[in-house]
């Protein structure tokens, strides 16, 4: 904490320098994605995270790494600010993921339990990939990635801001339970098994377990925990119906998130699973694919938080015919459909995500996983949602917000994550699908990482 903050002191006075510095050496300082002090952006048109239009001609002052002032007056330049001319394209918020999972994209499970180093290594890489797609920030809801976060904000990799949940926690035999036959019995207080080792998953199968899972997530910086209430696809021993910690364990994992002022997400299909999840007082609810009209209205009732993804077949086809994995995949896929329907019957408050996992392929089409959206919503709707609304279920995380200020919106004050758009994507959200060639400029936290203009 004490070193990163010192950190952080040397690099903005080695960036408030930069001006009396060479510009070679600026460029290439800025390349690597330090904060120039100042970029004005002329002739923009923006979406603004929050309406269905855009706004007539506009300019907009970053300074650092905030948006100081937007008006459709010129703004004066000072000394050593960066003009950027928008030729009147669009300037919209960075994107958010808010299912993410940067430890496991790649991967496949056996894999991520194997060289660590190597997954390490290779997650920030995809960290750089997803950033370039025009995602500035994930809400990490499962996956050794404390260290991760870290390098990239200390601007070592180039990657998004990570919400970290850290290891997700289940019980026994339920989501996020890797073991063989062969690791049984678990004796409490015993040595971890591998996937506890690395952080990916942690058991608990007590109150008093669940205590010491969540607080050691929170000890190494979680802005959430993430818990798996129900039975889930991917794991070998959950079957879907299944309702897994009580009540009383979900109260303990809540109680410990709250005293630290944020919150628990919970995994869940079912609706016994979710009711039991809501209860117990958790605030977001993982999926919610086989719930029906009761259970999706008392998530509208009290104001619970659904996070849906609107996940591609291809993930499903992953799955070997004949698996058990398969199985549960051909049930909880028709749910989907049926989910969004619900969310929007009942108006429930319903954040994106991808929950790509397993395929680098996936990965690159994160953007056209957004865009599939338009079955159900409106383009405006559905980049709404992948930007002002995730940034709402973001701030939930409280006092342990690791980047404090507003994010997925264009406004004077919030935090300069932007991206510049050759196009509309209200008219055409396809360009979202295509990063590489639509996407124009991508700035995080007042940084520029791709400047094509
Ligand atoms: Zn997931």
């Amino acid at each position: 904490m004490f070193k990163g903050g010192l950190a952080l002191i040397s690099r903005r006075t080695f960036v408030a320098a930069l001006p009396f510095l060479g510009t070679g050496l600026s460029t290439l300082v800025r390349a690597e994605g330090a904060a120039p002090s100042a970029t004005l952006f002329q002739n923009v048109r923006i979406f603004d995270g929050k309406r269905n239009a855009l706004t007539a001609a506009s300019n907009v002052l970053v300074k650092r790494n905030v948006i100081e002032r937007i008006s459709t007056a010129p703004i004066a330049a000072e000394a050593g600010t960066t003009t950027i001319a928008g030729g009147s394209r669009t300037l919209m918020p960075g994107l958010i993921d808010n299912h993410w999972h940067a430890f496991l994209v790649r991967p496949t499970p056996a894999q991520a339990m194997g060289d660590f180093a190597f997954n390490i290594l290779e997650a920030g890489d995809e960290a750089t990939a997803t950033l370039m797609r025009g995602f500035t920030t994930v809400r990490d809801v499962g996956g050794p990635v404390f260290g991760l976060k870290r390098a990239i904000d200390a601007g070592i990799v180039k990657g998004p801001r990570i919400y970290p949940s850290g290891a997700m926690i289940s019980v026994t035999s339920g989501h996020g339970d890797f073991r063989q036959f062969s690791d049984l019995p678990r004796t409490i207080g015993g040595s971890p098994n591998r996937m506890e080792q690395l952080g990916g998953s942690a058991i608990a199968d007590s109150p008093d377990e669940v205590r010491v899972r969540v607080r050691e997530q929170l000890m190494q910086g979680a802005s959430q925990i993430k818990l798996t209430a129900g039975g889930g696809v991917s794991s070998p021993h959950s079957p879907l119906d299944v309702s897994t910690f009580t009540e009383a364990e979900l109260r303990a994992a809540v109680e410990a998130a709250e005293n630290w002022g944020t919150y628990v997400t919970a995994h869940a299909f079912t609706p016994a699973a979710i009711q039991r999840a809501i209860a117990a007082g958790v605030k977001c609810i993982e999926h919610g694919f086989l719930m029906d009209d009761a259970t999706a209205r008392l998530i509208a009732e009290k104001g619970v938080w659904l996070s849906l993804q609107p996940l591609p077949d291809e993930l499903r086809q992953g799955f070997p015919e004949g698996s058990v994995e398969r199985a549960k995949a051909d049930e909880v896929w028709p749910g989907i459909a049926r989910a969004y329907e619900l969310a929007k019957k009942y108006k429930i408050k319903t954040a994106w995500g991808t929950d790509i996992l397993f395929s680098r392929d996936l990965a690159q089409r994160q953007g056209a996983i957004l865009v599939s959206l338009v079955r159900w919503y409106t383009p405006a709707e559905a980049l709404v949602m992948a930007t002002g609304t995730n940034a709402e279920l973001l701030a939930l995380s409280g006092k342990r917000n690791p980047y404090p200020g507003k994010l997925g919106v264009i406004e004077e004050g919030a935090l300069a994550d932007l991206l510049i758009v050759e196009g509309n994507p209200l008219e055409n959200i396809k360009l979202i699908a295509d990063p590489a060639n639509n996407l124009k400029l991508i700035m995080k936290d007042g940084a520029l990482y791709k400047n094509d203009l």
